[in-house]
């Protein structure tokens, strides 16, 4: 069975300008050093705002610190009169290794949608980055009984036409609309359940090596205090966090019981 490193995926939203953002950065890498974080065996990463990601950027390679930079969105299209927009070129040169595609809020306040999330899919592959998949019922799907069948049709939708190399570079957050942002939170169990559905997606339609390579997140309300049993779930293999991502402390405190579930999971193999 493969080993997956965890990740704990800060998205910060549309919070911090780039002064705070590498105030913050620098708080949490005192934090997580001074906790003798184990950052080979969970990775940590921080999707701040554009504007920030550069001054995050610089910090981090300066200060040779091992915490990952992503964005939370892109363009489909590589370049051209597209006002506003930020490329998978321009994102990957700023040394960005993860980009969230089809996050709730983005699906529900702007037209990110299943045709051009595929494009963006595509996109952040080419630029040789890690799409952050979003995918998740809300709680009319989930009223229903079929929230299993809605995440998985949301991950096939995206991944049909996608090769079983670029299939393990994909990461999968599962988020819950009714769970983002409201203090509510799945169970374990139903966390558990979601991912191991997604993962039984990829074993079918990729094989059993690229289902156990690839990385099944859950994101909805993650804090210090649900984190470790939210990890208990054998196909959980981290979080991404929002609110909670806001605050430097509770942040490493998550990083930190994700990484000890993830050394207690190893020794139990
Ligand atoms: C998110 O924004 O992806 C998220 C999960 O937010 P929160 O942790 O605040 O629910």
């Amino acid at each position: 069975m493969a080993q997956r490193i965890p990740v704990v995926a800060g998205n910060w939203k549309m919070n911090f300008d780039h002064l705070e953002a590498t105030y913050f950065i620098q708080k949490l890498a005192w934090l997580l050093r001074d906790a003798h974080f184990d950052f080979k065996g969970t990775e940590i990463v921080i999707m701040p705002s554009f504007t920030s990601i550069r001054s995050v950027q610089v910090l981090i390679e300066a200060e040779k610190m091992r915490i990952g930079v992503g964005a939370q969105t892109v363009s489909e299209t590589s370049d051209g009169a597209f006002t506003g927009d930020i490329s998978a070129q321009m994102l990957a040169r700023l040394g960005c290794k993860y980009v969230i595609i089809g996050h709730s809020e983005r699906r529900k306040y702007h037209p990110e949608d299943d045709a051009n999330i595929v494009d963006k899919v595509r996109a952040v592959l080419a630029a040789d980055m890690n799409p952050i998949l979003c995918v998740g019922e809300s709680f009319e799907e989930r009223k229903q009984g079929i929230e299993l069948e809605y995440a998985v049709n949301q991950v096939h939708d995206v991944m049909r036409d996608l090769s079983d190399k670029e299939a393990q570079r994909m990461l999968i957050a599962y988020e819950p609309i009714w769970a983002v942002g409201t203090g509510m939170v799945a169970t374990p169990q139903s966390a558990q359940d979601a991912a191991n559905a997604i993962r039984d997606y990829f074993k079918k339609t990729y094989g059993t090596d690229v289902s156990e390579k690839v990385r099944i997140l859950y994101g909805g309300s993650v804090n210090a205090s649900n984190a470790q049993a939210l990890m208990e779930g054998p196909d959980v293999d981290g979080f991404l966090v929002g609110g909670a991502a806001l605050d430097a402390e509770e942040f490493s405190r998550i990083a930190r019981l994700t990484s000890r579930s993830a050394r207690r999971r190893l020794a139990h193999r």
